[in-house]
């Protein structure tokens, strides 16, 4: 973009010389080559990762302070053509209204006016003889109306994008929420059934790639039904929550843990032999049945669960029917108990 307006710069400062509405000596091809090379000097700065140095990494400010003097510098040479070239200088403006805030703008608008006053000064001076007042304050008047007209807009366009940047933040915000909560049972605030799957079969490719490895143990409370039925579905739902806060304390930041179903649970344990599985277990096992609840002092709870070793190559239902039947097992040899899959 900044090549681009340059060019038309040069553009309509080679169209006025050959119009001769511009000086004769314009050095236009000086010019050009100065451009490209401060645009090549910006250009490498901010590719090479330079820029980011500066507080300001697309060095906005400093191109267009370059572009004002530029601009400042050809419009010394324009004559007739003045007035349609002051047109330049708000299109280097253009480029702040998106990065800049309603300050550096008044800024910018500052340091543009500054140029153009000194360098109707200077041509006052120089050559007074050649100057006409009126032309002098008319081009004035318009470039210092149109820079406050820059300086609202600019303003308005950063509050805008202030406002999207923010809007998108919650937005993001939000989704995250969302995505906690999609992998998220809301009882226990374990991970889901669904959230586990996913991770289970990455834990298998990489139990496979690393020949690693890999435990499953599948949990269910013993006669859960009888706690809901005697003390009541709420009751249930406290044991529920309990052994999941037991659990999530107990077990290992690496062991996956989540509600598998209803009273059911399932560990999924990665790098770990079978014995440490089954210490884990059982301390679990043991902490469970020591716990005394509010609504029935004489209730001991306690789970079965089935316990089994990932074999390569298997595929997810191969792996917990196996964890499965050792839980069924577990079950038929009088629960409250930890089986190993044979
Ligand atoms: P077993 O020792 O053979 O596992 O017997 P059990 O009673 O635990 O097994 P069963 O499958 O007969 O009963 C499971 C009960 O768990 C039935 C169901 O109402 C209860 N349940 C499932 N989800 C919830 C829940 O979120 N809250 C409560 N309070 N109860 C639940
Ligand atoms: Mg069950
Ligand atoms: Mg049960």
């Amino acid at each position: 973009m900044a090549i681009y307006s340059y060019c038309l710069l040069w553009a309509g400062t080679f169209i006025g010389v050959e119009l001769t509405a511009f000086e004769p000596n314009t050095p236009h091809l000086t010019f050009f080559a100065v451009v490209f090379a401060v645009n090549g000097l910006f250009y490498l700065l901010i590719r090479s990762g330079l820029s980011e140095r500066f507080g300001d990494p697309s060095l906005t400010i400093l191109q267009m302070a370059v572009g004002i003097l530029l601009t400042t510098i050809i419009l010394h040479y324009s004559r007739e053509l003045r007035g349609a070239m002051l047109s330049i200088y708000f299109m280097v403006m253009t480029f702040g209204v998106f990065a800049l805030d309603r300050r550096r703008m008044l800024l910018m608008a500052a340091f543009t006016l500054l140029c153009f006053t000194g360098l109707l000064i200077y041509e006052w001076i120089n050559a007074p003889q050649q100057a006409i007042f009126s032309y002098l304050i008319g081009h004035w008047i318009i470039l210092t109306l149109g820079l406050g007209w820059f300086i609202y807009m600019g303003g308005y366009i950063h509050n805008l994008q202030l406002r999207v940047r923010e809007q998108r933040e919650r937005l993001r915000e939000a989704h995250d929420r969302l995505s906690a909560i999609a992998v998220r049972d809301d009882l226990t605030g374990l991970y889901n059934r669904r959230h586990f799957l996913e991770r289970l079969e990455e834990e298998m490719s990489r139990a496979n790639r690393e020949s690693s490895p890999l435990h499953l143990a599948i949990i269910d409370l013993d006669h859960f039904k009888r706690v809901n039925d005697t003390y009541g579905h709420h009751a249930g739902d406290e044991v529920l929550h309990r052994f999941a806060q037991l659990a999530a304390m107990g077990l290992r930041k690496s062991d996956l843990l989540a509600r598998y179903g209803g009273e059911e649970f399932v560990v999924l344990f990665p790098h770990t032999s079978s014995q440490a599985c089954l210490a884990a277990l059982e301390r679990l096992r043991h902490s469970f049945s020591e716990q005394r609840y509010a609504f029935a002092g004489e209730l001991s709870s306690a789970f079965s669960a089935g316990l089994t070793h990932y074999q390569p190559g298997e595929s997810a239902e191969q792996f917990i029917k196996r964890a499965d039947n050792a839980l069924y097992e577990a079950k038929h040899l009088g629960r409250n108990r930890i089986q190993q899959a044979g």
